[in-house]
This record gives C-alpha cells, sequence and structure tokens, in this order.
C-alpha cells in the first residue's frame, strides 16, 4: 500500500520540478529546479562554467564564473566583467549575488566558481568579505580545480571577519 503513495509523491515532485522549469525561462540567469539539499553539486557546478562564457576580460583574458545557491533553492550565475580602468571591474561573485539580491533573496546555501584556466580560483579577498555579509561561516565554497571540484567552508577561508559587529550593529 506504501508504493503508490510513494509514485503519488514522485509524481508530485516531477510536477513541481517542471512548473519550475518553465520559469527559467520567464527569468533569464535564474534556475528553479529543486530542493538544495537534494541537488547535485555537479548542476552548481556546471551553471558556474556555463557562465565563464559571458565573462567579459578583453585585458587579463581570465574568464571566471560563479553559481550562488539561494536558500530558497534558485541559482543565479555572473561572470566577471572587467574595465578598463581595472578598479571599476565586477568580480564574477560580485555579479551572481547582486543578481540575487536584487530579486529579494537573502539566503545563500553555496557558491560555485569556476575559471576558464581551471586552476582552482577561489574567491578573492575582496569577494569573501562580500560573501560574509550576507552568508555565515558555513557558507559553502566549491571551486572547481583540474583534479575536481575542492569545497571549502566560508569561515575557513575568511576566518575572524570584519563584520558589523565591529561597528555595533549586530
Ligand atoms: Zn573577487
Amino acid at each position: 500500500m506504501l508504493r503508490p503513495l510513494l509514485v503519488d509523491v514522485v509524481g508530485q515532485k516531477i510536477a513541481i520540478r517542471s512548473h519550475n522549469h518553465q520559469l527559467q525561462h520567464d527569468r533569464p540567469g535564474t534556475i528553479f529546479p529543486t530542493d538544495p539539499h537534494t541537488r547535485d553539486m555537479d548542476e552548481l557546478l556546471n551553471a558556474a562554467r556555463e557562465a565563464v562564457s559571458k565573462a567579459y576580460v578583453p585585458y587579463s583574458e581570465y574568464a571566471v564564473g560563479a553559481a550562488i545557491e539561494t536558500t530558497a533553492g534558485a541559482i543565479y550565475t555572473g561572470a566577471n566583467l572587467e574595465v578598463s580602468n581595472y578598479s571599476n571591474s565586477l568580480h564574477a561573485e560580485e555579479v551572481a549575488l547582486s543578481r540575487a539580491l536584487m530579486d529579494g533573496h537573502e539566503e545563500f546555501e553555496r557558491i560555485a566558481v569556476s575559471a576558464e584556466a581551471a586552476d582552482g580560483p577561489t574567491p578573492c579577498g575582496m569577494c569573501r568579505q562580500t560573501l560574509s555579509e550576507f552568508a555565515g561561516p558555513d557558507f559553502v565554497v566549491v571551486v572547481d580545480a583540474q583534479d575536481g571540484p575542492e569545497t571549502y567552508r566560508l569561515g575557513e577561508l575568511l576566518p575572524h571577519a570584519f563584520s558589523g559587529a565591529n561597528l555595533g550593529v549586530e
């Protein structure tokens, strides 16, 4: 008797997936597939890899893609965008995070980062600080290294982070 119930539950999940898949076309750059806790890490990494092709890097030619996953299960991608004075350049992680924030997301689970060079690019110090503004020390950072994905916690990459607490704001 349990089996039909299981089929129903699975059928319902498939229906949700297919509904969410349509949303993808309504909102370019976002994907709403499954519960983030059951999603394969490859899906997030692949989103970051695909974002690499959107990079605008005429000066460094170092193309980076990032994909951030919200607690609600949405994925937002970003790529680095260079400006000729370098200072105004945006990093892939910042672009992905900004797009998610602009859509009203405030809680995040993981970010994947990939570079065309496949050299396992961990977020730079500036991006680590930016991520720590919106994510806790357990936030997962996955980088696309030559020997396969490497996983870190944000608290590992940015220990003793400066925060609002330093300014008396919790
Ligand atoms: Zn950065």
